[in-house]
């Protein structure tokens, strides 16, 4: 008997990772030897639900990238200038039979296989869309330039991870509806009134942002998986 239809996945990978300090673009710098992007579509190839998988390269790097993933069986695209344009310029590639979509960020290459599951497993009991989220342990403050307008109620807070995952016309008609300076997909959805669903995030989905991340995520890989990311893909 055949099981779910597989899902689709858009990887927006076109960044230049500007505040990781100069270099190549973020999804190319080396994490344990190896390209970010690398690790995060291995994550991704470890989930059962993930059928089609669409990468979003920087503009100049669309060769080196094709060749990086050739053996994990992805389409890439060239990105666009930004976040939405990458994903827009994915969305397109993804074979039309594909009615359920993940989009996640080449820069949470950690990502464990569980959240991934959590998200898909979410969408087929019904969600138009679905974050995975985790609590903020920060004190948030709402500042005007140096000084603080209003305290945030921490408890109503939280911290947005990916893969985000949509039903196909639900982020179709997110995309097509403007260029909200909108920093998430969810956010897109939001804005047409569509409810979004969360699931539980994990720590180890964090985005390598700045040259702390890095360190982090090298420590997380040494303890997890001494043969460098063996250890992730079990997870
Ligand atoms: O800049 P930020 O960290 O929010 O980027 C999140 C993800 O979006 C990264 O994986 C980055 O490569 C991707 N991105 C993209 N195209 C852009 C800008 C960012 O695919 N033009």
């Amino acid at each position: 008997m055949s099981g779910p239809a597989p899902v689709g996945v858009l990887v927006p990978a076109a960044g230049l990772g500007v505040r990781l300090g100069p270099g190549r673009p973020k999804a190319l710098r080396e994490l344990a030897g190896e390209p970010l992007l690398l690790h995060a579509v291995r994550g991704l190839r470890a989930a059962r639900s993930v059928g089609p998988i669409v990468v979003a390269a920087p503009l100049d790097e669309v060769g080196p990238v094709r060749a990086l993933l050739a053996d994990l069986d992805v389409l890439v695209v060239a990105g666009g200038a930004v976040r939405q344009d990458s994903v827009r310029l994915a969305l397109t590639e993804l074979p039309a039979a594909v009615g359920l979509v993940l989009v996640h960020d080449a820069a949470r290459c950690l990502t464990p296989v569980a959240v991934v599951e959590a998200v898909v497993a979410a969408l087929r009991a019904g969600a138009d869309a679905v974050v995975p989220v985790l609590p903020v342990a920060d004190t948030v403050k709402q500042v005007a330039g140096a000084h603080v307008v209003a305290t945030l109620d921490r408890a109503a807070l939280r911290a947005v991870q990916t893969p985000q995952g949509f039903r196909r016309g639900v982020l179709e008609q997110a995309h097509a509806s403007g260029r909200l300076a909108l920093t998430d997909d969810a956010g897109l959805v939001e804005a047409l009134g569509v409810e979004v669903t969360t699931v539980p995030g994990a720590d180890e989905a964090f985005k390598i942002t700045r040259p702390l991340d890095l360190l982090l995520a090298e420590a997380l890989l040494a303890a997890t998986c001494p043969g460098v990311d063996g250890g992730r893909r079990a997870r």
